[in-house]
């Protein structure tokens, strides 16, 4: 579906900088739900070939092309399959530059890898595995999915408990979609990595595409570092989809039809 005219010369306009002097831009997107259609199964999501080829075209011509999603960031890399993007997973904790072989651990991590595996550790196993309760490791943040359990809703209420049990222990619980997240407690989101990856180059001129909440932590880290001189000119686009938060839309600058309009957006960018 083509959006109106209207939002066709608001695009224009928001990336007209960007195309102006793409040596010192940035294009940044989320992963899932952004240029990867959300699936039922999260193993099986994948980046469409088109998407894939207009990314790799764009690290050619851009000052910088990444990735940002709450995946490990060598798992994002993967779904995207391009070696020349940046990448910043796991939600900003984990960031991987154009060649690196290895993860680098944001700094703010420093002593707090561990706190999130040992409160997850100290669980009752037997518990957790009698409400059907799955454990998956990520580094510094331990997530535990219900999704499929026999009893969905007694394993969120037992989910519950142990969200507000990591809070009395200073960790930071992230409730998603029948999942659970498990954090340390460091400031750390999309919006201080997107910052972070903004700051291996010199960028004048920046653009972040994302879907969820997590995504207007971008957004917002646009505007604080326009608003702050660091960067000439800015572009939030939101992802529209039937599960996305009112947020999104509101806080962007334009929004877009689900991962085929951002594609759009990345056609644009690539004229
Ligand atoms: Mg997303």
């Amino acid at each position: 579906m083509r959006p109106p005219e209207a939002d066709d010369v608001e695009l224009e306009r928001l990336l007209a900088p960007l195309k102006n002097d793409p040596g010192s831009s940035a294009i940044l997107t989320d992963i899932d739900g952004t240029i990867a259609p959300i699936v039922q199964d999260p193993g099986a999501a994948a980046v469409p070939a088109h998407t894939r080829e207009l990314l790799r075209a764009l690290a050619g011509r851009y000052a910088l092309v990444g990735g940002l999603s709450g995946r490990r960031a060598l798992d994002a890399r993967r779904i995207v399959g391009l070696e020349d993007l940046a990448y910043s997973g796991n939600h900003g904790f984990e960031l991987l530059l154009p060649g690196d072989d290895e993860v680098r651990p944001d700094p703010s991590l420093d002593g707090h890898e561990e706190d999130a595996p040992k409160f997850v550790a100290g669980l009752d196993r037997s518990e957790l595995e009698r409400a059907g309760i799955r454990k998956e490791d990520k580094g510094a943040i331990v997530a535990l999915h219900w999704r499929g359990a026999e009893n969905e809703g007694a394993a969120e209420s037992l989910a519950h408990e142990i969200a507000s049990e990591a809070e009395w222990q200073e960790l930071v619980p992230h409730r998603g979609r029948k999942v659970l997240e498990i954090r340390p407690n460091v400031a750390i989101n999309k919006g201080i990595a997107l910052a972070a990856l903004l700051a291996s180059r010199p960028i004048d001129a920046a653009l972040y595409g994302g879907d969820d909440l997590t995504d207007v932590d971008g957004f917002t880290a646009l505007r604080t570092l326009h608003d702050d001189g660091q960067l000439s000119s800015t572009a939030s686009i939101a992802v529209a989809s039937d599960e996305s938060p009112p947020e999104v839309s509101r806080e962007a600058d334009l929004t877009v039809d689900g991962p085929e309009g951002f594609v759009r957006v990345l056609e644009a960018l690539a004229e």
